[in-house]
This record gives C-alpha cells, sequence and structure tokens, in this order.
C-alpha cells in the first residue's frame, strides 16, 4: 500500500482502534495500547510501540501513517521563554512557546495555521487563515514542550494557553478533541484548571462552550468596553454587539461558576481617556471577571504606541477603586518575537 493511501492512525477513536484489531482478528486491548502509546506516551512511529508483536507493529505500518509535527526551529530568549516553528505534513508553519516563571511552565499553543479574524494590532492576523490544525497537531505542540520544559528546565509542563495563532473558537470542534486528549486519564492527564482559552470573543461559541459543560478556563481579549472603539481595532466586532458579549459572558458564569479573564491592552489616544476606563468598569461590573492589563508588543504599526505607566496607573486605580481585580501581565519573549501578537513566522 502506498504512503497516500493510509489512514492518520490519530483520526480514530479509541473504540475504532479496537474495532480494527478486532476486524484482523486480534484481541480489542491492543487498540487500547495503541491508543495509550499514541495519546499518553506521544509516539511518532509505530517501532515504538514495543509492546506490540514485530507482526502487530508491521500490520499497523501497513494501513496506517502517524502525521506528526516537527520542531523545525527553536529560539530561547534572554529571558528563557522558547519559541518553536512547527512544521506541520503539509508544510505548512505555525508557532507555539513555552514560557518559563519560577513555578511554572505554561505552553503557549496555535490552534490555526494564520488567523480569520482582523485584529490590527496583531501580527497573525496579517497571514491572514489559511487552515484549522487538527486535533493532534495541537496536543503535538502540547507533548513537544512538555519534553522541552523537561530538558531544560527539569519538570513537567504546568499550564497551558491558548493564546498563539489562531481564534480557537473558529476551530472550536478540533480544540475540544484536542484537550479532550490532554485531560484524559490515557492521554496526558493535565487537568482543565490549568488550561485556558483565549477568545476575541464569538458570543454564540461562547454559551456553546457553556452548555458543553468544559471545565478549562476562559479569558476574553476585550481591549476597549466601547463598542465603536473596539470595531476599530477589530473589525470584525461589528458582527458582535458588545450586549450580546456581555450576555454570553453571564451566561458562561452561570453555567460554570467560573469567571472570565479580561484581557486588556491600552494604546495612546485610542483607548487611554477617562470614559474608555469607565466604560471597562461598567462591563467588568456586569460580568464576573478579573482584568489582566497586557504590555502592547510591537508589530510595526504605527497607530498602535503602549501608553505610559501614568495611564496604566489610571486604570489600575479605578478598577481597584471598584473592588475588580486587577494585574499586569509582564511581556515574555519579545526579543525573539515571541510574545503575544507577534507570532507570524518572521523567518
Ligand atoms: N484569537 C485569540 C487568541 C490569540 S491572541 C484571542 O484573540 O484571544 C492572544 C492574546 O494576545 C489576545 O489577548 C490578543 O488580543 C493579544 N495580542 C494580540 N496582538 C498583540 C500584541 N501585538 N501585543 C500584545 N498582545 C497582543
Amino acid at each position: 500500500m502506498s504512503t497516500t493511501e493510509k489512514r492518520d492512525i490519530r483520526a480514530l477513536s479509541q473504540q475504532e482502534l479496537r474495532g480494527f484489531f478486532v476486524e484482523k482478528g486480534e484481541k480489542p486491548f491492543r487498540g487500547d495500547q495503541v491508543f495509550e502509546w499514541l495519546w499518553h506516551k506521544g509516539a511518532h512511529h509505530f517501532d515504538d510501540m514495543t509492546n506490540l508483536s514485530l507482526a502487530l507493529r508491521t500490520l499497523l505500518e501497513e494501513h496506517f501513517s502517524i502525521n506528526h509535527i516537527a520542531i523545525s526551529r527553536m529560539q530561547q530568549s534572554k529571558d528563557g521563554t522558547i519559541k518553536n516553528a512547527v512544521t506541520l505534513h503539509d508544510d505548512m508553519i505555525v508557532e507555539s512557546v513555552l514560557i518559563p516563571t519560577p513555578k511554572r511552565t505554561t505552553a503557549c499553543v496555535s490552534s490555526q495555521v494564520g488567523c480569520s479574524l482582523n485584529c490590527q494590532f496583531c501580527a497573525t492576523a496579517k497571514l491572514k487563515r489559511m487552515r484549522n490544525l487538527n486535533p493532534d497537531e495541537i496536543f503535538d505542540q502540547v507533548i513537544a514542550i512538555n519534553q522541552q520544559s523537561q530538558k531544560y528546565f527539569g519538570r513537567k509542563l504546568s499550564n497551558i494557553v491558548f493564546m498563539g495563532m489562531g481564534e480557537p473558537l473558529m476551530n472550536y470542534n478540533n480544540v475540544i478533541k484536542a484537550i479532550d486528549k490532554i485531560t484524559a486519564e490515557k492521554g496526558l492527564q493535565m487537568s482543565p484548571k490549568r488550561i485556558t482559552l483565549s477568545t476575541s470573543g464569538i458570543p454564540k461559541m461562547i454559551k456553546k462552550m457553556a452548555d458543553d459543560g468544559v471545565k478549562f478556563n476562559l479569558a476574553l481579549s476585550l481591549h476597549s468596553a466601547i463598542q465603536e472603539v473596539r470595531e476599530k481595532i477589530m473589525p470584525f466586532c461589528s458582527k458582535f454587539p458588545l450586549e450580546d458579549l456581555i450576555e454570553s459572558l453571564q451566561y458562561w458564569f452561570e453555567k460554570t461558576g467560573r469567571i472570565t479573564t479580561l484581557e486588556y491592552l491600552i494604546w495612546k489616544g485610542i483607548n487611554d481617556r477617562e470614559e474608555d476606563r469607565n466604560a471597562l468598569v461598567d462591563f467588568a461590573k456586569k460580568v464576573p471577571c478579573k482584568v489582566n492589563i497586557i504590555t502592547y508588543n510591537s508589530i510595526d504599526e504605527d497607530r498602535f504606541v503602549q501608553a505610559g505607566p501614568v495611564t496604566v496607573k489610571a486604570y489600575v486605580d479605578i478598577l481597584e477603586k471598584n473592588r475588580i481585580p486587577v494585574t499586569i501581565r509582564r511581556s515574555r519573549g519579545e526579543d525573539i518575537d515571541a510574545a503575544c501578537g507577534q507570532l507570524a513566522n518572521k523567518f
């Protein structure tokens, strides 16, 4: 059988793997073993599956391929952050980032090649969306970063954020399938509490996630709580009025009991006025949340300039005065273009 006729074995469910072995006159538990090799141990070759006989490995080889990612380039920042260029089986490239802190290692993973949204301040948006990542391509980024964490920092990966390239809610089914494998008993066994999905805010999908009973955390890229301003910096938002977004986040809280993290960038002359701050306070009063002020990473767009410390402090003060939890996120990996919004395959 030629390679092109072979199916990617990772498109099969555990049940389908069992079915395959039964059909070949083998015991169903062989399917469980293969599943564990693929999703717990992250095997990339049938020969790695050492508890299967050579005959069974050859059988698998005849019918299936294991399409896996390859880290084609790795760069390390002065602050320890590692950026990976990840080549997919069709030679497309995405990026993923390992962010170390004294206590944690966080993987920042991509969900799409490019992005279909048009946030004016984000480098990924310039690429347009080329395709969705498959569940295994998302999973593989996590496996690779887990290995790097062990190799370079002597500890396991502790957190995952969907803040790489792409809009995860535009590739919802595959993201959910990947998270299932990441959290599964027979998979990576990571707690969903340590996973955060960041979205630019698609109300219908936020409600769907709440209905689906997902167990991970939600972050929303708000950046402005004034519809007119938000539409200027994130033009796709014209389809999603802020009222709908508020309603969906209220629904999320009712269903899941979890608050939303509001991600917020502050730029000179864009959202640095008093009315911008008041609008954020009003928004945050309606939605159970905490605010995370992010530092803007420059992407060669003259329009966007990070606001100064006085403006940032004015935001922090008014939020604190209104008892809204607020934190400031430090930028990491800027020297290698690995920071938020800088992922764009520069080389
Ligand atoms: N599409 C998703 C996830 C990817 S972006 C989302 O929009 O949430 C991850 C975070 O980086 C978002 O909060 C996004 O607004 C932010 N971001 C984008 N460009 C940035 C930049 N140049 N500097 C800092 N943060 C940026």
